[in-house]
């Protein structure tokens, strides 16, 4: 079992006790680690199956996570998101803990929430509307009731779309009415789990029993909401397995924070921190893109990115394609598609990803014109299709019938055949229906189902229909849909976690990467990261393209994103910000970069003068990402050697840079020596101190002690 891993995610699967912190890029196995980690803990007989809750972010993820621990011999594990863990422990506990069933879900949130504007006698557009949705959402997973939103909105430094009084008093009528009809909301499904294990102590314990081992995988989207239920899960434990990569953090937008992941060995200070860098994933070609972004990032996010090391063979360079509008680029693109798949690539291995899902549309229909099949992603889980559920009942009919009493399967042999049979009167044909839609996705599903039958059979020749019936319902149960031989069309959120041979991304064009409505820089930083994340989906083949204009004839006035200046052949680089200037390929251990004419504020880029300011590398007011705990840690620190030298303590180094020091959190040397203040003597003389402290250690219990008095006579 241990046997595919390298040392690093060896040390992550083996470490079974305690807690345990995977910091890793993308495709650097993390994924592949806590699998392991889970199955070997189950087969050495450490993990009892039904004792450990693996969570992550989507229902793809989760039933591909299923998948491989089924593979791994780990079936019996529970592989839940947040959302379907909470609902499935509430369903159970309500009556007990409340009385009566459980609350219907809402089906339509926007809905309830114009409704409750109307109610308020505000007018909101649509925009304002997604706008004052999302700020719901967020004050929710936040935990902030509506009249404390506009200070928690303004201490969050969030602009809010409308006046945020106005936004309260809409958030409390929203409340007001899913009260009065009865029902209940994503969120409320965690606030409520949360309340009753916080309130029923004869829960938490039930709930605790069963589960005593914690894995999350995509940490660093974790919303505030989600992290307290985790700890309410915990109790006084600590099994607890976190991994995550701080530079693919896409959801903040909704509260989601990677603090919790870059703090995790503050919080739990025995933790095994792991950092995996070798990139198993993707070519040196792609790697080299994905770097080169993440080297023009800035923020909290940004200062703990790892470079990425690809471990795989050259491959072709990411192919840059601009267009004259939307309809030529997405023929451009499945005109690509094609080749691709006529020179071997298998067409599920290949993916079209975009920013917003109803970009999907003109990308459809020219693939549907071009003949290819597609499948669309984050629309409704497989098995919960109506079709599907439909072909399901037909099945079970058939295999209880024996498969001989319906004349149609009288003389047919084959598990398969009897499933096509069954199928087409259900509008199963050989050949795809013409043009996109509903009904094209409908042949989608039954045809995924036909080929599950043939592989299933091909794994387990003696296999009968009753058989296959009995693994679909495994299936269903497990959330694992079988994989369509189709494109895949799913925007860039979707994507997250999964990976394929070939990825477009398309739509490259400002305005869509950054949205327009990503307007601080905060907001931009995440666009930043969301098309880091479509660029690391890729293992070989990788295309990004745009379009000038939206309609044919248009006026040519887009241009393409500014995430790719200096990237892409003949676009000028981006200006100088600290990170540019420390080189695109990451800082080189040990070489320190030249400083470059003027400084610039490293959070919005604007050119310093004031020597504290440029010390501090930003401006005084724009947002710092201070570890406060780290600041504390070396000012006590600072305290420590000032004593030991007899100088005052500014000698050792100023406030400034101790600040600059706390929010960089430098993990080498050469990241230490890039902040001002940090000169060549003073690294020999305190870096090592500095980086123990920086890495979460001790120095005065280290060697590290040792050093500090070697070098006390240089002075
Ligand atoms: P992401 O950040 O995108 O979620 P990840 O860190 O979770 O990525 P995985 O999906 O676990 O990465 O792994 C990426 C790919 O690399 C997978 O195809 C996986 O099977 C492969 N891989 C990971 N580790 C190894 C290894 N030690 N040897 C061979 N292949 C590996
Ligand atoms: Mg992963």
């Amino acid at each position: 079992m241990l046997d595919g891993l390298d040392p690093e995610q060896r040390e992550v699967a083996t470490a079974l006790g305690g807690p345990v912190c995977v910091l890793a890029g993308a495709g650097t196995g993390k994924t592949r680690a806590i699998t392991h980690r889970i199955a070997y803990g189950v087969r050495s007989g450490v993990l009892q199956p039904a004792s450990v809750l693996a969570v992550t972010f989507t229902n793809r993820a989760a039933g591909e996570m299923r998948g491989r621990l089924r593979q791994l011999g780990a079936g019996g594990v529970q592989a839940r998101t947040f959302h379907s863990a909470a609902l499935r422990q509430l369903q159970y506990f309500w009556p007990k803990a409340v009385g009566g069933e459980l609350p219907r879900l809402v089906d339509r949130k926007v809905q309830v929430v114009a409704e409750a504007a109307a109610r308020c006698r505000i007018r909101l557009d649509r925009n304002e509307l997604r706008d004052v949705t999302g700020e719901i959402e967020w004050a929710k997973v936040t935990q902030t009731v509506p009249e404390d939103y506009p200070a928690a909105a303004a201490k969050s430094g969030r602009e809010a779309p409308r006046d945020p009084a106005e936004i309260a008093r809409v958030y409390g009528m929203y409340e007001q009415l899913k009260r009065e009809r009865g029902v209940i909301d994503f969120e409320d499904v965690l606030l409520l789990t949360v309340a009753v294990l916080q309130d029923r102590h004869d829960i938490a314990e039930t709930v605790r029993r069963q589960y005593q081992h914690f894995v999350v995988d995509e940490y660093q989207d974790v919303s505030p909401l989600q992290q307290r239920l985790l700890e309410l899960w915990l109790g006084d434990r600590d099994s607890l397995c976190v991994v995550g990569d701080a530079s693919q953090t896409i959801y903040s937008f909704t509260g989601a924070t990677p603090d919790h992941l870059l703090n995790f060995r503050h919080r739990h200070p025995h933790a095994t921190v792991v950092k995996l860098v070798r990139d198993y994933r993707s070519t040196p070609q792609v790697v080299q893109l994905a770097n080169g972004l993440l080297s023009q990032a800035r923020g909290r996010a940004a200062e703990h990115r790892l470079e990425l090391v690809s471990q795989r063979g050259p491959g072709p360079e990411p192919v840059y394609a601009e267009f004259a509008d939307e309809p030529a680029e997405a023929e451009g693109t499945a005109r690509r598609v094609r080749e691709l798949i006529a020179s071997g690539v298998p067409a599920s291995e290949i993916a079209i990803l975009y920013r917003i899902n109803a970009q999907s549309e003109v990308y459809e229909q020219a693939l549907a014109d071009a003949g290819v099949p597609y499948q669309l992603r984050g629309a409704e889980r497989f098995f919960e299709r109506p079709e599907v559920r439909e072909a399901g009942l037909l099945l079970r009919g058939a295999a209880r019938a024996g498969g001989h009493s319906d004349p149609q399967l009288a003389d047919v042999a084959d598990v398969p055949s009897q499933v096509r049979a069954v199928l087409s009167t259900r509008g199963w044909t050989t050949e795809p229906p013409a043009g996109s839609g509903a009904v094209r996705d409908r042949w989608e599903s039954l045809a995924a189902l036909v080929r599950l039958a043939e592989d299933f059979v091909r794994a387990k020749p003696e296999a009968t229909l009753a058989d296959l019936v009995a693994e679909l319902d495994e299936r269903a149960s497990a959330q694992h849909a079988p994989t369509v031989e189709g494109v895949t069309l799913a925007s860039l959120h979707a994507a997250k976690g999964l990976e394929w041979d070939a990825v477009f991304l398309v739509g490259l064009a400002e305005g869509m990467m950054p949205i327009t409505y990503a307007k601080t820089d905060e907001q931009v930083e995440e666009e930043r990261r969301l098309l880091y994340v479509g660029v690391t989906r890729a293992r070989v083949h990788l295309c990004l393209s745009w379009a000038l204009s939206r309609t044919p004839g248009g006026r040519p006035s887009r241009r393409p994103t500014r995430f790719l200046n200096g990237l892409r052949p003949g676009s000028a680089a981006p200006r100088a910000g600290f990170a540019a200037a420390a080189g695109q390929g990451g800082i080189e251990r040990g070489v320190r970069p030249k400083r470059r004419g003027s400084a610039r504020c490293r959070v919005c880029g604007r050119t310093l003068t004031d020597a504290g300011e440029i010390k501090l590398m930003r401006c005084e007011d724009c947002p710092s990402d201070l570890d406060e705990g780290l600041y504390e840690r070396l000012r006590d620190w600072r305290a420590e050697q000032a004593r030991r030298l007899g100088q005052p303590a500014f000698c050792v180094f100023t406030d400034k840079t101790l600040l600059a020091i706390a929010e960089a959190v430098p993990g080498t040397e050469a990241e230490l020596v890039c902040i001002s203040g940090v000169g060549g003597r003073k690294l020999g003389k305190f870096g090592a101190d500095v980086l123990t402290l920086c890495a979460g250690g001790d120095p005065g219990s280290e060697d590290a002690s040792h050093d500090a008095s070697e070098d006390s006579p240089e002075k």
